[in-house]
């Protein structure tokens, strides 16, 4: 018989025993050794363990000890651990005379929350320089406080035989450390040394070489040569090359078949950050915090960069070394290095040794390895920050596994996402798992890597879906997984509009469900209602966010050729003009950009209605829009036309004086592209130009906002991660007095949709319950 108390309520000298079950982020952060010390402190007995639940204690002593200890277990938690509740119920004494901690207890319905990676933290980074320090230069060094956690756990509850260090056996020195309660490795589980821990070798040509200082040796020396090297990080490899060297870079681009997208850059040290991007506080915190991420910032005026690295923008994204062996390659060689996601272009990270030398072998020139398994791959974090709130690009390493909170509890649903930066999400009780980010689904690879992740995910969480999710449209290879499991296991799938699920899961991360909203999904492809290709939409969505209305949207246009227009926004270009009755202009830089052939091809897909497909989409808008002012006729990546106009209207000083006008619920682009053609042919620079287009959709898109009975506004989907067009919406609609929601925890881009998706599958399958 026990009885629930409030910890706090109870005082006094009388001896009691209390059971406390603390849930949320508290295994592998340190938590059970910080409850023994905190007990034992207090002079308190008892014990505490893990399961694959939670933490459990029993602790013993005075009535106002005990109220002490309930206290400070929250305000003095380590930094790495997020209590979600504390379950407390008294028992009956038992007179213990010391506190321990206890085996970890397995139970049927794994239920723990796992931490994320965490980068090298400054004690053990201030070890790693110490060459008294036993672990001086370690490329493993870590504590309770830092290291790898999601990366290397196959299991819970997590403990050493778990994880990928389950081959290393601590030596009689790590052992003792890890059982000495006032030691910051006690029950670390992947702490090592130099004598016990994982090995780094350099590998070239086949050819492998051991001890760290031969191999770093090589890898500076290789760097120091212009040379590629694939190395084995937390998540996966990267490609590595000096970021000053433009032959290294060059050539590094052409080998990934990745002719202008930015490649991410970790410097040495925030002083090199500093010299190469203008850092903001807010970013500062980002670089150095736990996660670690890559940050995007406006870039300085650079010799230390070659022009290669990042062509067309005017931002840098950089990273700070987040693993000691990140800390090893900065210790000579180049201060700046390229850090590239290690795959070829459209394939998945590369996160196993075998696999890397096969698919890595053409890129890199050398590898530097090492033994430990990599359980999970889990990409780089890309976030920037605008108007002092941070906007995820990519939300992945330093994140994942960690749940968005829900409100309430609810159905186990798995929403499997989108098809291009895909994350899938399952719920359970009141979590949204979202997962790490796994890329675009278009090679059989994708999908296996992300038929693995979800099998680590479930199983982890010892649960079966009660309801798959996916997006409508019938083409995704995410969708066809679906249905195939669904087929398989019997749990019933269904399908979400994209745009819904995008308001949806901004809605769900700021744990606003339930609310009306008028969403403004703003991206460049999804598939619509209608079976158009939907991307300029405006949905009144809740206040039961099944229900989506559509009630705004852009002109539509044809789009020639489907994906070829994608990648030739000087197709875009021309579709536009056609629907703008803008025909048979000869003087413009997107008309000259269309080969002979192509120009005639255009037009007749346009005149005769044949492969096009009608879209509302503002992605392409933003790619005609940059073609017809000359700035991107062909995109080698997503959104490169978009993303270099941004760029370009950035450096305006004022804004042309452009307008878009609204016709029912329409918001037009016609009279806009023939005064852009005017401004032009009077010699309008094209950044004013730029400028302005950006302040005319925003101004159309409020100004249709207005005409609506809402209050609450939300800006979601991929155009988003354009800062600039998300400022002037946001103000113009905050100066109407409307509530602006904006995305912070999850991407606007399709990394967030598996979110939403979840979400709405969640009301579904809660109805579904209450029906059966
Ligand atoms: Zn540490
Ligand atoms: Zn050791």
């Amino acid at each position: 018989m026990s009885t629930q108390v409030d910890p706090e309520s109870v005082v006094g000298t009388t001896v009691q025993r209390r059971r406390m079950i603390v849930r949320g982020i508290v295994q592998g952060v340190g938590f059970r050794p910080f409850v023994a010390k905190l007990a034992r402190d207090l002079g308190l007995s008892g014990h505490c363990g893990n399961d694959d639940y939670c933490v459990f204690i029993e602790i013993e002593g005075p009535s106002a000890t005990i109220a002490a200890f309930a206290t400070r277990l929250r305000t003095d938690a380590p930094p790495l651990s997020v209590i979600v509740d504390i379950h407390t119920d008294i028992v009956a004494a038992q007179g213990d005379t010391s506190f321990d901690i206890v085996d970890s207890r397995h139970r049927a319905d794994a239920r723990t929350l796992i931490s994320p990676d965490v980068a090298t933290c400054a004690d053990c980074v201030r070890e790693f320089n110490d060459p008294t320090d036993r672990r001086y230069l370690h490329p493993f060094i870590n504590c309770t406080n830092c290291g790898p956690r999601f990366t290397v756990i196959t299991d819970l509850p997590y403990d050493r035989p778990a994880t990928t260090m389950a081959p290393f056996p601590m030596c009689a020195q790590c052992l003792i450390e890890y059982h000495m309660p006032s030691n910051r490795r006690y029950h670390a589980q992947p702490i090592s040394c130099h004598a016990c821990g994982p090995r780094i070798y350099f590998e070239q040509a086949g050819r492998q070489e051991f001890g760290d200082d031969v191999v770093m040796r090589r890898v500076h020396d290789a760097l120091d040569a212009g040379r590629i090297v694939a190395v084995k990080g937390l998540g996966g490899f990267h490609l590595v090359c000096d970021a000053a060297n433009s032959a290294a870079v060059a050539r590094l681009r052409s080998r990934k078949r990745r002719p202008d997208k930015p490649f991410a850059l970790m410097a040495a040290d925030l002083g090199v950050v500093g010299a190469i991007c203008e850092v903001s506080d807010i970013d500062e915190r980002l670089l150095a915090g736990a996660a670690h991420p890559i940050v995007l910032m406006k870039r300085r005026s650079t010799t230390l960069v070659a022009t290669e690295v990042a062509p067309g923008v005017d931002e840098f994204g950089v990273m700070l070394p987040y693993t000691p062996l990140h800390h090893l390659l900065f210790r000579g060689g180049p201060r700046l290095l390229v850090m590239t996601s290690g795959n070829a272009s459209d394939e998945p990270l590369c996160f196993d040794n075998d696999d890397a030398r096969q698919r890595l072998g053409a890129i890199a020139d050398a590898f530097l390895l090492h033994d430990r398994k990599i359980a999970v791959p889990c990409e780089d974090s890309v976030l920037t920050v605008t108007d002092g709130a941070v906007l995820p690009i990519r939300r992945s390493r330093g994140y994942a596994p960690l749940p968005v909170l829900l409100p309430e509890p609810g159905p186990v649903v798995l929403a499997v996402g989108a098809e291009v930066k895909n994350t899938f999400c399952l719920t359970r009780e009141n979590y949204a798992f979202c997962s790490a980010h796994l890329g675009d689904m278009g090679s059989l690879e994708s999908q296996r890597a992300f038929e693995s992740s979800v099998a680590q995910l479930t199983t982890l969480h010892r649960v079966t879906p009660q309801l798959l999710v996916a997006d409508d449209h019938p083409g995704y290879s995410t969708r066809h997984w679906a249905q195939r499991h669904s087929d398989a296991s019997g749990i019933e799938l269904r399908t979400v509009q994209h745009h819904h699920a995008h308001v949806a899961s901004l809605l769900a991360e700021h744990g606003r469900l339930g609310t009306k909203v008028l969403g403004i999904a703003f991206d460049g492809t999804g598939y619509g209602c209608d079976r158009t290709v939907w991307g300029g939409e405006l949905l009144e969505v809740g206040p039961d966010v099944r229900d989506a209305v559509r009630v705004g949207h852009l002109q539509p246009f044809w789009l020639p050729g489907g994906d070829a227009a994608v990648r030739n926004p000087a197709r875009v270009a021309a579709a536009l003009l056609h629907e703008a009755g803008l025909i048979d202009i000869d003087d413009l830089p997107c008309t000259a950009a269309l080969e002979p052939v192509e120009r005639r091809l255009v037009a007749s897909q346009l005149r005769e209605g044949t492969a096009c497909a009608r879209t509302t989409s503002v992605g392409r808008l933003f790619d005609g829009v940059s073609s017809l002012l000359g700035v991107c006729h062909r995109a080698s990546y997503e959104a490169q036309a978009a993303v270099e106009l941004e760029a370009l209207a950035r450096t305006a000083g004022s804004a042309a004086p452009l307008r878009m006008t609204i016709e029912g619920n329409e918001i037009r682009f016609d009279s806009l592209l023939a005064d852009v053609i005017g401004e032009m042919r009077e010699g309008r620079p094209i950044a004013e130009l730029a400028l302005g287009f950006h302040y005319a959709l925003a101004d159309a898109t409020a100004e249709l906002v207005r005409r609506h009975d809402v209050s609450t506004v939300g800006l979601t989907g991929g155009v988003f991660q354009n800062r600039l067009l998300l400022r002037l919406l946001r103000k113009n609609l905050q100066d109407s007095g409307f509530e602006v929601l904006t995305h912070e925890k999850v991407p606007p881009n399709d990394g967030g949709l598996s979110l939403g998706q979840a979400v709405i599958g969640r009301a579904i399958a809660r109805e579904m319950g209450a029906i059966t």
